[in-house]
């Protein structure tokens, strides 16, 4: 790939709260973004999308 015109979603790991770039796929010539399967800091495997992340945290706390 010699660009990538999009900016990938992003995910916030439930359990340390580290960010990932989404992990792009192929669909019809459009991307779709997946989070990890697991965190690699802290074993979790909830993520929530960068963009709900403010609302999501505020609600759990
Ligand atoms: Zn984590």
């Amino acid at each position: 790939m010699a660009h990538q015109p999009e900016e990938p979603d992003r995910y916030v790991c439930e359990g340390c709260q580290a960010i990932y770039a989404g992990t792009a796929h192929s669909q019809d010539g459009d991307h779709s973004f997946e989070p990890p399967t697991e965190c690699a800091a802290c074993g979790s495997t909830s993520f929530v999308e960068f963009a709900d992340w403010t609302h999501h945290s505020a609600r759990e706390s």
